[in-house]
């Protein structure tokens, strides 16, 4: 199984490294045929207002929205999770509308803009997993069919709606590869 990466701005070559780490070949996504030769997508972190409009251009939105609604995987990380979300607290950027989640972002404050922390996520074992934190947004407010994987207090930063997976923080910037399993198991899993 091949899983793609969505390569118009940000974060690419960190995810397709930890896809190869995990053994399963990354393909750069930047146009739309693409998308058919995948059995996942990856939006990596960036600038979300960026890439929704590059999502637009390119003529990707309202197909991967389409995909997401039925059943395509899509894990979205920092900008991804955003990008992913139904409402974006005061913004009405372009977004893909598919998780019934209320974001807020860079909701961390200047000061603390970048910070690593580590954090429980029984989901994916019991030890522990670093996350790293890029002017990262955070979940304030989730539907009925979303589970919260961890939080720190009452600040949500990885959640599952079936096919679909966000995270706040960057676990392509670590060695644990626990959450790309993960992923990768809710690819290979897919009826
Ligand atoms: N602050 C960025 C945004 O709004 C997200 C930062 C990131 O992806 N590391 O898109």
């Amino acid at each position: 199984m091949k899983i793609g990466v969505l390569a118009l701005q940000g974060a690419v070559r960190e995810h397709c490294n930890s896809l190869r780490a995990c053994g399963v070949e990354p393909v750069e996504v930047q146009y739309m045929f693409q998308l058919s030769e995948i059995g996942g997508l990856i939006i990596p972190g960036g600038e979300s207002t960026t890439v929704g409009k590059l999502l637009v251009r390119h003529k990707m939105l309202e197909v991967l929205t389409d995909m997401g609604r039925d059943g395509f995987p899509i894990f979205g990380t920092c900008t991804g999770l955003i990008l992913l979300a139904k409402e974006i607290s005061g913004s009405q950027q372009p977004r893909l509308n598919l998780m019934d989640i209320t974001v807020e972002r860079n909701a961390f404050g200047r000061q603390i803009a970048s910070f690593e922390r580590d954090l429980a996520i029984p989901e994916i074992g019991e030890a522990d997993f670093h996350a790293i934190f890029i002017r990262a947004p955070y979940i304030v407010k989730v539907g009925a069919g979303v589970r919260v994987l961890a939080k720190i207090d009452d600040k949500i930063l990885l959640v599952r709606q079936q096919n679909l997976l966000a995270a706040a923080f960057h676990p392509e910037l670590t060695t644990d590869l626990r959450i790309h399993q993960y992923f990768i198991r809710i690819c290979a899993d897919r009826p």
